[in-house]
């Protein structure tokens, strides 16, 4: 089997990967720049399903099942390739100063403990017992032992490198300008004169959607960039052993020490760049967790473009109407912990036709059937 995949961020090496590891003879990757170097590089790598959701619903059970299968991915790159991705599932805090915060704090724990959700909930006290760098003004917390972070450039390199030594083809500064489409059957895609002819073509390009047949008929279906702009600080006299979030920002320990905070959701269209407000901003909140980050030196600033869907779901399946064309966008702030899972969903379907995995709620069907439905 021959499979194209356009785009070339965390969701087509992961897929890449996995249709080589099913024996798919061609896998070929193509990418308008550099392999890994948007929203997948821009990322924080926090792998935070109950962190980041209520930890109900379909949404929380993929997130839930993609995180679980880091170790193994984590083990096999190593093997694999040598590239430690720094998998670290020490648990992440979530942390509140304010009334507003405490309320928040209270909520969601009475709704994930409901759900099942592991939750630890913790005082002022406790959170300064975890995090000694943690503000004196924390009035209480969350635990979450599932959660942790992955290095994303790590895991970015780690692929390319499988990539590189299972004989993926890799072109990068291409840029995939349309579809060929035959009697509603996609039978490759081009750029300029160049056509890649394929047997199955996989559409995952993040943010950008030109590609998207009838974008303007699926109405909400294309996916929107949502800007997100993070500061480093260089290591310095200072630790922290967890992911710490707030309602308004988060800090990410690095195994170096170094620290990253993060970030804006900014709806400014495709311009991935820093802005004092926006630096200012994260700054800020990374300070308001962690007063010591005040005297350390922030020595890197990025921006990158999360890839939004209306309903803030992932798009993963079968192009509606179009034989042989499969999707994976809208991963949003999810997009490297939902990266092993997707991968396989979408080389099941490119090799197979279906998927165990229950994706009924991330189907672009969803869309044409809210289209049809309106007209
Ligand atoms: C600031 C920030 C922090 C984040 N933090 C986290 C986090 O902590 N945890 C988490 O899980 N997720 C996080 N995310 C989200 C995550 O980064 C994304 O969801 C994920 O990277 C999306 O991967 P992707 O492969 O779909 O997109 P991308 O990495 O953007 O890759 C898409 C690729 O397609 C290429 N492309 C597009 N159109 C074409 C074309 N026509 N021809 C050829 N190539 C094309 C692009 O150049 C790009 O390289 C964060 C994102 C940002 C911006």
């Amino acid at each position: 089997m021959n499979v194209l995949i356009i785009g070339g961020g965390i969701i087509a090496l992961t897929a890449a990967r996995e249709l080589k590891k099913r024996g798919a003879e061609r896998v070929t990757i193509v990418e308008k720049g550099v392999l890994g170097r948007e929203a997948s590089f821009a990322a924080a790598g926090m792998l935070a399903p109950n962190a980041e959701s209520n930890g109900t619903g379909e949404f929380h059970q993929l997130c839930s099942a993609s995180n679980r299968l880091f170790p193994a991915l984590a083990g096999e790159l190593l093997a694999e390739t040598g590239v430690n991705i720094e998998l670290d599932l020490t648990g992440t805090l979530f942390v509140g100063f304010t009334d507003e915060d405490e309320a928040e704090i209270e909520e969601r724990y009475a709704i994930q403990k409901k759900a099942g959700v592991n939750v630890v909930p913790l005082s002022g006290k406790d959170v300064l017992a975890l995090e000694k760098n943690v503000s004196g003004d924390v009035r209480k917390g969350l635990l979450y032992p599932d959660d942790g972070q992955v290095e994303n450039r790590k895991l970015v390199a780690a692929l390319r490198r499988y990539a590189e030594l299972n004989d993926v083809v890799i072109r990068e500064n291409t840029f995939i300008d349309r579809l060929v489409i035959e009697d509603g059957v996609v039978i490759g895609a081009a750029s300029g004169n160049d056509v890649f002819c394929a047997d199955r073509v996989i559409m995952a390009t993040g943010a950008w959607a030109e590609l998207i047949p009838n974008n303007g008929q699926w109405g909400a279906f294309g996916p929107r960039p949502i800007r997100g702009q993070m500061i480093g600080f260089a290591a310095g006299d200072f630790s922290f052993s967890h992911v710490i979030y707030s309602p308004r920002g988060y800090i990410v320990p690095r195994a170096d020490r170094h620290v990253i905070a993060g970030a804006t959701m900014e709806d400014v269209g495709f311009r991935a760049e820093v802005t004092p407000n926006g630096i200012a901003a994260v700054r800020k909140a990374a300070e308001e967790i962690a007063p010591v980050l005040a005297d350390a030196t922030m020595n890197e600033s990025w921006a990158g473009l999360r890839p939004f869907v209306s309903d803030g779901l992932p798009v993963i399946g079968e192009f509606p109407g179009h034989k042989n064309a499969f999707i994976a966008t809208g991963h949003f702030r999810n997009g490297i912990l939902l990266s092993p899972i997707t991968g396989r969903i979408l080389a099941d379907l490119a090799t197979t036709g279906k998927t165990e995995i229950d994706i009924t709620a991330f189907s672009p069907e969803r869309f044409s059937a809210a289209a049809a439905g309106q007209s």
